[in-house]
């Protein structure tokens, strides 16, 4: 998606701004001649910023203001090493709740509902995200934050919740425990707000139906605001974003280049009035497309296609690129076969070959080894690769309330 006018006005004044002061960013432009953003030639040859930069940058490094207009900091740890600072301004503040209550309009949620969340509190930003976007709305906030499902359940009942905020995989756990203690009739949840982790069509039907609710896909991360970006409207055609306080563009991630619109390729971000700790393209790893042309429910702000994983989540077994989500996908189409799985690859000396084990579950009634020999012979199909399957029964790998890891590669790299 080309940039526009407005957008490169607002970059400029950013770099501009930035360069004045001693920050990290501010003195990488004003080191490479980079003083100001006229033209979408100019914005091309701004380097782009990474999450290796903010932990070099660790602890405050990026920080674009004086201490005093800094009100909050958050925090994202990722995988490796050093965690990652982003400070806040007041304004920092105020536009992230300012764009999440947007995010909430447009899942159909007003004052009157009732909004029970189960995100984490503290360093991380999601429950804060959640929270802020709800009070500025005006609904009612039930801070839940993660765990403890006993009370989780009793606060929905008690209470009403009308709108459930979860990882897809709480909100699977949740579901899966309503079902078992057959409560479903003390139950008024309407709409479940989904963190933006990709996550199976088979998994969305199952929480969906369990629940009685219709689900929103929120987007978001950390270092541009958090949660609150962008969600998908009754359309399900994809995510809004709201593009006047974001540039959006979509990278070949291996080349770096930009791709058309449509076409698959990692998000990078540009934040347009972020005060703090403004971040120039910045390569989220997140796998999407921008989708083409204008929504059917008449929104105008552009769309997101629903995140498909992670470019570092990609993986490559018998010279094919394979993302978790294909695998989902494959699952998805085997009758009896859950949404969790467990993907193991290895290199087996004696053959000199990697070696990919998945591990589905199936419930009881189905022939677990009828159904191994049907996800292989998709794999092959689909994918051009052979794996072992392994069926294991229901409920045997494991849940979780934050982000499950299910691939695992044994390879020496
Ligand atoms: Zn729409």
């Amino acid at each position: 998606m080309q940039i526009n006018e407005k957008q490169l006005q607002l970059v400029d004044a950013q770099i501009k701004r930035l360069v004045k002061t001693e920050s990290y960013y501010g003195k990488m432009y004003a080191e490479m001649g980079i003083t100001g953003c006229e033209s979408e030639e100019d914005f091309r040859k701004i380097p782009f910023s990474s999450k290796g930069d903010l932990r070099n940058a660790y602890p405050l490094g990026i920080q674009a203001v004086p201490d005093e207009e800094v009100v909050r900091i958050h925090s994202s740890s990722g995988t490796t090493g050093k965690p990652v600072i982003i400070p806040y301004t007041r304004k920092d503040v105020e536009d992230w709740a300012k764009m999440f209550a947007r995010c909430y309009e447009m899942a159909g949620i007003t004052e009157k509902d009732r909004i029970q969340i189960t995100p984490g509190y503290g360093l991380w930003t999601a429950g804060i995200g959640f929270q802020a976007g709800c009070e500025l709305l005006g609904a009612m906030a039930i801070p839940m934050g993660p765990g403890n499902t006993e009370k989780q359940l009793q606060m929905m009942q008690d209470l009403g919740a009308t709108v459930i905020c979860a990882t897809s995989s709480y909100a699977l756990l949740l579901a899966e425990e309503i079902n078992k203690r057959g409560i479903r009739k003390n139950i008024k949840l309407k709409k479940g707000v989904i963190g933006s982790e990709r996550w199976s069509d088979k998994k969305r039907e199952y929480i969906s139906r369990e629940l009685g609710i219709e689900l929103y896909d929120i987007y978001g991360l950390t270092e541009i605001y958090g949660p609150g970006i962008g969600i998908n409207c009754d359309k399900q055609h994809g995510m809004h974003y709201w593009d006047d306080y974001l540039y959006i563009e979509i990278i070949d991630p291996a080349t770096g280049e930009n791709v058309p619109d449509g076409e698959m390729g990692e998000i990078v971000i540009t934040t347009l009035v972020k005060e703090g700790a403004p971040l120039l393209r910045f390569r989220t790893h997140d796998m999407s497309r921008i989708i083409p042309g204008e929504c059917p429910c008449g929104c105008k702000y552009p769309r997101l296609d629903i995140i498909q994983g992670r470019s570092d989540d990609m993986f490559k077994v018998h010279g094919v690129n394979i993302f978790p989500s294909q695998v989902e996908e494959i699952l998805g189409r085997v009758d009896g076969v859950s949404s969790e799985y467990r993907v193991d690859i290895a290199h087996d000396d004696a053959i000199n070959r990697d070696i990919i084990m998945v591990t589905a579950e199936a419930d009881g009634r189905v022939d677990f080894a009828a159904t191994a020999a049907n996800i292989k012979s998709l794999f092959k199909s689909v994918l051009s690769v052979t794996p072992k399957v392994n069926i294991v029964p229901l409920q045997t790998l494991p849940r979780s309330e934050k982000k499950t890891q299910r691939v695992f590669d044994h390879r020496e790299h």
